[in-house]
């Protein structure tokens, strides 16, 4: 059965239009075609057996495709989990999750150790989800064994991840993975900061006898430096080793003019940032406010507008969230001491809604929107091919967006496991109505029963490699 969803704003690769999207339900087809977008067409184009789903001035868009959460399970469900993290997603509008490999017990460093996740996903995704492989000290010969298991790409940290396990990585254990990287076709994602800078800012600090609860203090502890040495180094190898290198979440804006040209020299590098450094600014954060606690830190108001630049011109690629949950204790919301506190910004159910209101306010379209949140992270995954636009053939994976809804952020919105947020109070314009999965709602201000999530394995599908062939080459 065919089902269109009318609009006078369907977001597509080739603009926003008026119409409607077709879309072929659940059941087989003799095609096949269930659950897939059969078309996107004119409302008198509408076949006569259509089932009519009327959104008016809502905006339809492609599921948004978020490339860094912390699902953290198997083995710190009590920090987030499968279940909790894909149903905020499901009501933020996002339909694919791609798993940081750290944090959850076992770390995904291992093809043993992704198929222990993969259990653990089993029957409790509302939303479907991909992994990232672990780079680490010394697991150099599971990369590729990684890759060919159906991981989307490696992350690997340049300094301590904030949680033991998870081993950073050296420059010569780095040197020592890339080949397998490069070999991979994946994408190498970095948390790029050095430890050096940060090391001595913090001895500084401690000479002084720094106060804690300033945010200041932290900000001061993780100086630019610490990114844009680490960038450096990356580019450099980068270069070397012609790996297909992403730099997560950005915040400082003084490495975006070597980004930008390495870009134009032709380097496969990509560039992340996330809503909490769209959003916030560090004139604001209040004395012993640990939720705003992130990694590298939330920086000036100017620096803000600069990273705002920077996704206007392309410099910057993407937005994920870094959706990095905590049990509430460990934000010491009871010190205010941001040098004890976690880092992590919990933000899937909220992130549209904040990054639409200040890219509103900055002239951007629901275009920008799409590809900064959708299409640019699922080309990052080696999903461009299936998600990431509305497209004929395409999973029917999809949001009813009001753009025009403004309501206050409230706990009772947030929908992961441990309902706090540096956001709550906040007023925002645009509200996701409803989040649909291969043709089928999982969100329509509440959630369906049964989750139909599943794992999306590039590397399997052959998608990630011609993808990342072709960036490495061109
Ligand atoms: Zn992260």
């Amino acid at each position: 059965m065919t089902h269109a969803f009318t609009s006078t704003r369907i977001v597509t690769p080739d603009g926003t239009r008026p119409g409607a999207l077709l879309v072929e339900d659940g059941a087989v087809t003799s095609d096949g075609a269930s659950g897939r977008i059969r078309a996107i067409c004119s409302v008198a184009e509408i076949p006569g057996d259509a089932v009519l789903h009327p959104c008016g001035d809502c905006a339809l868009m492609p599921g948004l495709v978020d490339t860094h959460v912390h699902i953290n399970e198997p083995g710190r469900t009590e920090w987030e989990g499968f279940w909790t993290a894909t149903r905020a997603a499901a009501a933020g509008g996002y339909t694919t999750l791609v798993d940081m490999p750290l944090n959850c017990l076992p770390e995904t460093t291992t093809v043993e150790a992704l198929q222990v996740k993969r259990r653990a996903a089993q029957g409790e995704c509302f939303v479907d989800w991909a992994a990232w492989g672990g780079a680490v000290a010394e697991n150099q010969s599971h990369i590729l064994p990684l890759a060919k298991a159906g991981v989307a790409g490696f992350k690997c940290f340049l300094i301590y991840p904030g949680c033991d396990g998870f081993a950073m990585i050296h420059r010569d254990e780095l040197e020592a993975a890339l080949p397998h990287i490069a070999a991979s076709g994946l994408p190498l994602l970095v948390h790029a900061e050095s430890a050096g800078p940060i090391e001595e800012a913090c001895r500084h600090l401690a000479e002084t006898g720094a106060d804690w609860r300033a945010y200041s203090t932290y900000l001061a502890s993780r100086p630019d430096e610490a990114e844009l040495e680490a960038i450096r180094m990356l580019l450099s190898l980068c270069r070397q080793y012609r790996f297909r290198l992403h730099i997560v979440h950005l915040s400082s804006a003084l490495a975006l003019p070597e980004l930008a040209s390495a870009r134009v020299k032709g380097l496969p590098v990509t560039v992340e940032t996330c809503p909490h450094y769209l959003h916030f600014a560090a004139e604001d954060i209040p004395h012993g406010s640990t939720l705003f606690k992130c990694a590298p830190p939330i920086r000036a108001r100017k620096n803000r507008e600069e990273l705002w630049k920077a996704l206007g011109n392309g410099v910057i690629d993407l937005i994920a969230t870094d959706h990095s949950p905590c049990p509430p204790e460990m934000k010491q919301g009871n010190t205010g001491r941001f040098d004890q506190a976690w880092g992590g910004i919990a933000s899937l159910s909220v992130a549209l809604s904040i990054v639409h209101t200040e890219s509103r306010r900055r002239g951007h379209t629901l275009d920008d929107l799409v590809r900064w949140m959708s299409a640019a992270p699922a080309a990052l995954a080696g999903m461009g091919e299936c998600a990431g636009a509305l497209l004929p053939g395409r999973d029917a994976n999809f949001i009813v967006f009001n753009t025009e809804a403004a309501f206050t952020l409230s706990a009772d919105q947030l929908h992961y496991r441990h309902p706090i947020s540096p956001y709550l109070g906040e007023t925002v314009t645009g509200r996701v109505a409803a989040t649909y999965l291969r043709g089928e709602s999982v969100w329509n201000g509440s959630f369906e029963v049964t989750p139909r999530g599943k794992e999306i394995t590039p590397w399997k599908m052959g998608k990630a490699r011609r993808e990342n062939a072709r960036l490495i080459n061109q």
